[in-house]
């Protein structure tokens, strides 16, 4: 740990946005710190995107090679969970960081472990461990950068945290395959950890309140639906949990726990072995001393396009000292767009304190305009689900002058060729006053690696004529992109 505790920018989070907001600033001239009490690399690394994508590409390759006769020969049985775990062992370093610590060595940022927590304006206060002897207080001459991310929302049902609910943690990070597992939820953490565990032998039984994945457009839930309750999996909805005890002692690798009871709030009741509660997120802001700069401990941080942290009344907190960048803001969940906002922030930081050139016009290189309109995802579940943009219904809202094609990609020559049986939907919104697309959903097998050529039109605002020119490759599964367009028609 450095002796220095007066730096340019103070970080407090170490996950992948607040390395970036980290290293664009140095490479902008500054000195940075970065505060972190758990692991560097943060949630995403160790318990979120990572894991979860160790764990569900095995189960992945299998289904692909099962779709190829001739391949689909070779797979004489499951995938091989042990195998499976050990793999996602080594992507998350066995939970260890001294891979990213060297990396951010290599940068030129310091790092001080511990809790970090605002003590006024420009000042943060570390407390490592228990030991007040050990309290380092930091000063920033120009930003602080909140970084701090988001925690497992556990719902407030009797019992549940007594049976050792599992969060997005402990399912990412097991190191065994209950027998049964319920999934409450029917968001992205729970769709991809129903397929995992079902993927690996469990009986999964998902619980919805509402809809399976009903963010994206409708067809993906129900193609997912579809596709889980072929692997086995039980979907129940309109159902709630009302109350979770543990009725039997542990009994055998599947259960080492013992059996969980839960009582639904229809009356009936449901024997499992883990119970994964994947009902959303929380900020990660609780004992920050966010009060000692007037804002509310334990809440969201409101951002300006620069990620400068606006007041209650909001106008740019102070002088526009602290930042608030990646899911603390709640603009988006998502590591990547973290990253993109964090390569805003450090840049702008950096051009402020040098008294250069702020470009924070929309599209500008110092804020985060993609984030309102042009967000891509992938969400890892069979069929793989790739979006980027509004959904027809967001579109419609927007009150855009919107045109809906779809079209099922199994009629695209390359998705036949790819996959016996290929199965997936595409659907493109085109604002028809502006003829560009506003936005994009893919479904089906490996569309993940299909959705930034969407992304990229997005952006650019390209006209549609100007698309009939971006010719896609014979025999992929990209044609998609020129029978959508055949189906909107050349515009003349
Ligand atoms: C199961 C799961 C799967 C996911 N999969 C994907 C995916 O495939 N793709 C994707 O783009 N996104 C995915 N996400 C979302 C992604 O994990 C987050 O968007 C991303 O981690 C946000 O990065 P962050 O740096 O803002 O926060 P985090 O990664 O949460 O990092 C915050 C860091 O701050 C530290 N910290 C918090 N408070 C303090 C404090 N007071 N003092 C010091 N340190 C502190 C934490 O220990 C942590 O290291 C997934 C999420 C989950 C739960």
């Amino acid at each position: 740990m450095s002796e220095q505790t007066e730096y340019d920018v103070i970080v407090i989070g170490a996950g992948p946005v607040g390395e970036n907001v980290a290293d664009r600033a140095v490479q902008g001239g500054l000195s940075a710190v970065i505060v972190e009490h758990q692991l560097v690399g943060g949630e995403c690394s160790y318990w979120a995107c990572t894991p979860s994508k160790a764990l569900l590409r095995p189960g992945s390759v299998r289904r692909a090679a099962l779709s190829v006769p001739g391949a689909r020969e070779a797979v004489t049985g499951g995938v091989d969970a042990q195998a499976v775990f050990a793999r996602r062992n080594e992507l998350v370093a066995d939970w260890h960081d001294d891979g990213q610590v060297g990396w951010l060595d290599g940068a030129g940022i310091d790092l001080h472990r511990g809790h970090g927590r605002l003590t006024g304006v420009r000042t943060v206060e570390v407390l490592a461990g228990d030991d007040p002897a050990g309290t380092v207080t930091l000063t920033a001459r120009h930003a602080v950068a909140i970084c701090t991310g988001t925690t497992a929302t556990v719902p407030d049902i009797p019992g549940l945290a007594e049976i050792g609910v599992w969060t997005s943690r402990e399912a990412t990070s097991a190191q065994y395959v209950p027998d049964r597992l319920a999934v409450i939820g029917g968001g992205v953490v729970a769709a991809e950890m129903a397929t995992v565990f079902a993927g690996l032998g469990s009986a999964v039984t998902l619980l919805l309140r509402g809809g399976l994945l009903d963010r994206l457009e409708p067809f993906a839930g129900d193609l997912v639906a579809a596709s889980l309750e072929s692997a086995g999996v039980t979907i129940r909805r309109g159902v709630g949990v009302a109350r979770a005890e543990r009725v039997a002692p542990p009994a055998g690798d599947g259960s080492p726990h013992g059996t969980v009871r839960l009582t639904l709030d229809n009356g009936e009741t449901l024997d499992v072995d883990e119970v994964l509660a994947a009902t959303g997120r929380s900020a990660s802001s609780r004992g920050m001393g966010l009060q000692s700069v007037g804002l509310s401990d334990g809440s969201w941080l409101t951002v300006d396009d620069t990620m400068r942290v606006l007041d209650t009344d909001g106008s740019v907190l102070g002088d526009g000292w602290l930042y608030a960048v990646g899911d603390i803001n709640h603009r988006v969940l998502l590591t990547h767009q973290g990253k993109y906002q964090a390569r805003a922030a450090g840049d702008v930081i950096a051009a402020r304190a040098k008294g250069g050139v702020v470009h924070d016009d929309p599209w500008g290189s110092h804020v985060a305009t993609a984030d309102h309109a042009a967000v891509p995802q992938v969400v890892f579940t069979d069929p793989e689900i790739g979006s980027v943009g509004l959904t027809a219904a967001e579109a419609q809202r927007a009150g855009l002058p919107v045109r809906v094609i779809d079209y099922q990609i199994g009629d695209v020559a390359g998705a036949a060729l790819h996959a016996k049986g290929y199965t997936g939907q595409a659907r493109m919104v085109v604002d028809t006053d502006r003829e560009v697309i506003v936005g994009v959903t893919l479904v089906g097998p490996d569309v993940g690696e299909l959705i930034h050529a969407a992304t990229v039109a997005v952006v650019g605002e390209v006209p549609i004529s100007r698309l009939w020119h971006a010719v896609p490759s014979y025999p992929t599964i990209s044609e998609i992109w020129l029978r959508l367009l055949e189906t909107y028609g050349r515009p003349t």
